[in-house]
């Protein structure tokens, strides 16, 4: 296919935000791949940030973070599970990048003393990122574009004015719209109700938009009579009335969409209806019955401060959802506050059902001492032990402190006065003072150690992660950690960054400096959480 060839399935959101388009859409590529076109998903994100690296995951969930370090939105995690594909920069882009850029040539003077205006210049910049996938990949047949933020919003207007220009110039069998909404059930008179999507959908018409599909989201199936209502008052044809039911988990999705025959339907409205062989989603479907049927279970405890905002750390939830199917278990999830972890005793009570230990990834000085409690306990207790990013610092402190007795041994994120930074700032880091530019980000090459745990898990020597930090293990102290029986079991190529570590005498006590939850995949699982969830549960029966 030549780039201009390349299709654009839009999503679009209606009547309230969290209905899951972002699954919908992942959904949607995954039914697309399987039936041999190549496909990639971008989303838009309406905010005024420039990227997410900057926001409270507490409040807007986890930065997913790509291999060309950009930090993103979590959907894009969904994407690359779904796809199995890497994605880059030109995936995700935000009204803050957007206006940026535009307010950047404005003051090069490259405007040429013309009115910058919404329209046409944001909305020709919208439309340029737009096409940056099918520029860099003419082998792309459909890009699914995702328009965060629910229509009706002051925010997305100007992306819903940029679909409209460019559906204008592509034509409209070539860039449809596939809008998400919600159905909702009212108890008393036990009605579905298509009121709220009939004004959402003509909130899009005066914008010029008339959707192709509705994704109706709602929690009972609907009747003929509610679908034959919604094509009257929104002009989609009744067999583009998809229900989108709530699935038990979201690896059923797909397989949901498929009855529903949604990718079918897709392709005929891009006019590329023509007869392909029938899909089998045998893959999927056994995997559902994995996560849905397990055969036993084991309860691993994650570590941290806020546990309540769990979208926070949704790749890890999805990975050990991968590593139970791989080990024909449930991984049940406790969260565990680091900050009532105020003693011995009061880790055993945590722990007390507890067959694995998870430290994730984290920023700021709150809960630090719980968590090097809780690293200790399993250290001693023989607990396995999964410490990612914050967690291998967490690690060294512990061990630093109370196996080589380095008492005062801290990182200099939590003191910078420490006498002992055993964690600290590497000096080509010292004078960055711009917050969103600071970190090591994105995928790193690793070289392991033979005859480790990692090299067990990961089965090779040379392994790319993706890393999101500031800071990193102060050589200074290897030889001392070592000696007391850290193995250093993964380094930078140049051996000057560690990267992973793991203890001796220890059933399976593993950390890396990087972010493994972010590159596992379904029927991809990620290795460490395998062999995790595996050594856990061999914990658990013994
Ligand atoms: N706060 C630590 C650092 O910046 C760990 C970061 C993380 O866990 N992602 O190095």
């Amino acid at each position: 296919m030549n780039k201009s060839s390349t299709k654009y399935v839009i999503v679009t959101g209606g009547v309230i935000s969290g209905l899951g388009k972002g699954i919908a859409a992942a959904s949607l590529g995954y039914l697309l791949k399987k039936r041999g076109f190549s496909v990639n998903i971008q989303k838009f994100d309406p905010y005024l940030n420039v990227d997410p690296g900057t926001m409270n995951p507490y409040q807007h969930g986890e930065v997913f973070v790509l291999d060309d370090g950009t930090e993103t939105d979590l959907d894009l995690g969904h994407y690359e599970r779904f796809l199995d594909i890497n994605m880059t920069r030109a995936n995700n882009t935000t009204a803050g990048r957007i206006y940026y850029s535009v307010l950047e040539r404005e003051r090069r003077g490259d405007y040429l003393g013309a009115t910058v205006q919404i329209i046409p210049h944001i909305t020709d910049e919208i439309q340029r990122r737009m096409r940056l996938i099918e520029e860099s990949d003419d082998q792309c047949d459909i890009v699914i574009t995702e328009i965060g933020g629910t229509v009706g919003d002051i925010e997305s207007l100007s992306f819903l004015e940029s679909v409209r220009q460019f559906q204008n110039e592509r034509g409209r069998e070539n860039v449809i719209i596939v809008h998400v909404t919600l159905i909702p059930y009212v108890e008393a008179s036990e009605e579905l109700k298509t009121k709220p999507t009939q004004h959402s959908v003509m909130r899009l018409r005066e914008i010029g938009l008339q959707p192709n599909i509705l994704f109706c989201r709602s929690s009972y199936p609907m009747s003929d009579d509610v679908k034959t209502k919604l094509a009257l008052f929104t002009s989609v044809s009744k067999n583009c009335i998809i229900q989108g039911l709530d699935a038990k988990t979201i690896y059923e999705v797909p397989v949901l969409l498929e009855e529903e025959c949604f990718a079918d339907r897709v392709l005929e409205h891009l006019g590329l209806g023509i007869s392909r062989p029938k899909i089998e989603l045998n893959y999927l479907k056994k995997f559902v019955k994995g996560v849905l049927e397990p055969k036993d279970f084991v309860t691993i405890g994650i570590i941290g401060k806020y546990t309540q905002m769990i979208d926070a750390y949704k790749s890890i939830l999805e990975s050990f959802i991968h590593a139970g199917v791989d080990n024909d278990a449930k991984v049940k999830i406790e969260w565990i506050d680091s900050e009532k972890l105020k003693s011995e005793q009061s880790c055993k009570k945590a722990f007390k059902d507890i067959q694995g230990i998870l430290i994730p990834g984290g920023f700021g000085e709150r809960g630090i001492e719980g968590k090097i409690r809780a690293s200790s306990y399993a250290r001693d207790n023989k607990i396995p032990f999964l410490g990612i990013c914050l967690g291998l610092q967490i690690a060294i402190i512990d061990f630093a402190r109370n196996v080589c007795g380095i008492t005062e041994a801290n990182s200099f994120e939590f003191d910078e006065n420490t006498l002992h930074p055993v964690i600290h700032l590497m000096p080509s880091q010292r004078n960055v003072t711009e917050k969103g530019a600071s970190m090591r980000l994105g995928a790193y090459t690793c070289i392991i150690k033979q005859n480790t745990k990692a090299f067990e898990a990961y089965g090779k020597a040379e392994i790319s992660e993706r890393h999101r930090h500031r800071f990193e293990v102060n050589n200074d102290y290897i030889d001392q950690l070592e000696k007391a029986g850290i193995i250093f079991s993964g380094t930078s190529p140049d051996g000057s960054l560690i990267e992973m570590i793991e203890l001796k005498d220890h059933p399976w006590f593993v950390a890396t400096q990087a972010h493994p939850e972010l590159k596992s995949r379904v029927g991809n699982t990620h290795p460490l959480f395998r062999d995790f969830v595996k050594a856990s549960l061999a914990y658990k029966n013994s």
